[in-house]
């Protein structure tokens, strides 16, 4: 592989990498999981497609990227690029300094589950590969061109002002790389107004306006929003009291009820799976129909909602696994926004093959259009920019000192 950049996402327990060639054409890519346990394992797949499984019993976040690093170290990345979901106020890619470490480190209450795994990815990278530029590319940033209007909560001032409680919005790689790519098959690179839809086990939706996000569906954490594989979306707040007067319910145990027990799987009381609900429900399963109708309706209701951050709507694209794959979800989820003027081609939305991109209007009213989306090539992307602009930046500091000297 020519030039590549090597992209990092861990979580808690796993670490996703994939080796993105300059082109982005190239991928190697793999997922270490259940590290720290004797199952831990690491599955992939390697240069030229074959498939890659081998067991690392006990290995850490640490062990487990010396191990990836090893094996991936003859195709000498230029970069590594680090997927972190909570940057605070950062608001683009940016190199990995002690300083900017500190401020992912600062954004920790803001993403508990999130941050403190990447930084133990990037604590071990920095550690094992001190040669490489590092760079954190954050699913916060693209949201930061939100208006004040649309990231403001109606709450008292002094807790945005004083304790940063105010609206992020998240999955900002894939809403970026899919409006981006989107408007530029339809002709109109980054202009225009333009709704996406990631719906995925996490799912968000977000209005874009001139390739700049203007307003989105989740806000301080990722559980607001539209209906999630096991996140609730939008609840009234009123139910933490509710739950803790009636219930006895602690905040701990509220807050695991709406992020791991909701959503699809607790609307079903089946899964957390799209495909299993659709299955169960053509076999009569009334719950799971229920969840899907739920997820379809207020998934166009954030659409709507959003479409106010716009002043016209160019179209819509779906993306993510649900988005991508489902023609029955895209179909329902239209039937909803009669009064858009949306026309799906019943044909063109059914025939989509899996993972492709295509149109699927008939033509009149605003598009519609399904884009895979692509978080780790938007990753490698920006890590190469980010790269390319210190080297460049450097180079000038060099010629302005020798100038002076
Ligand atoms: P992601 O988080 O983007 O990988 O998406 C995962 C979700 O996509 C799961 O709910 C899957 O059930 C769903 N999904 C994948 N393929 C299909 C399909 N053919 N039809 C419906 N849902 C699907």
């Amino acid at each position: 592989m020519s030039t590549s950049v090597l992209v990092i996402n861990c979580g808690s327990s796993s670490i996703k990498y994939a080796l993105v060639s300059e082109r982005r054409e190239d991928r190697i890519f793999g997922l270490a999981e259940n590290l720290g346990s004797a199952e831990a394992r690491i599955k992939g797949i390697t240069t030229g497609g074959a498939e890659l499984e081998l067991s690392i019993p006990n290995a850490d976040h640490e062990k487990a990227l010396e191990i990836i690093l090893e094996r991936l170290s003859h195709h000498n990345p230029q970069a590594i690029g680090h997927r972190v979901v909570h940057g605070g106020t950062l608001t683009k890619a940016e190199l990995l300094t002690p300083e900017i470490i500190e401020r992912i480190r600062e954004a920790t209450p803001l993403a508990p589950l999130h941050n403190p795994a990447h930084l133990v990815g990037i604590d071990a990278t920095m550690r094992l590969f001190p040669q490489l530029p590092q760079v954190a590319v954050f699913d916060t940033a693209f949201h930061q061109t939100m208006p004040s209007h649309a990231y403001r909560y109606a709450l008292p001032k002094f807790l945005y002002t004083m304790h940063n409680v105010r609206r992020y919005g998240f999955h900002g790689t894939s809403h970026a790389y899919v409006s981006e790519r989107g408007s530029e098959l339809a002709g109109s690179f980054k202009q225009g107004g333009w709704l996406t839809a990631h719906l995925g086990n996490g799912s968000s939706t977000c209005a874009i306006w001139n390739g700049q996000s203007v307003d989105t569906s989740m806000g301080l954490t990722p559980l607001e929003g539209v209906v999630m594989g096991t996140r609730s979306g939008d609840v009234d707040p009123s139910i933490h009291s509710f739950l803790a007067s009636n219930l006895g319910w602690d905040i701990y145990k509220i807050d695991k009820m709406l992020n791991s027990q909701s959503g699809l799987l607790g609307l079903s009381d089946l899964s957390n799976d799209m495909r299993t609900l659709i299955e169960a429900s053509d076999q009569g399963n009334e719950d799971a129909a229920l969840a899907i109708e739920v997820f379809c309706y207020r998934l166009a209701k954030s659409l709507a909602a959003l479409s106010c951050g716009l002043p016209r709507i160019d179209g819509l694209f779906f993306t993510g696994g649900i988005g991508e794959n489902s023609a029955l979800i895209r179909e329902k989820t239209l039937a909803y926004l009669p009064h858009f003027g949306f026309n799906l081609s019943k044909d063109k939305n059914d025939s989509l093959k899996r993972g492709t991109e295509g149109r699927i209007d008939a033509g009149a009213g605003p598009q519609i259009w399904v884009v895979p989306t692509d978080e780790e090539g938007r990753i490698a992307k920006e890590t190469q920019h980010v790269v390319e602009h210190e080297a460049a930046s450097a180079k000038k500091s060099e010629a302005e000192e020798e100038a002076v000297a």
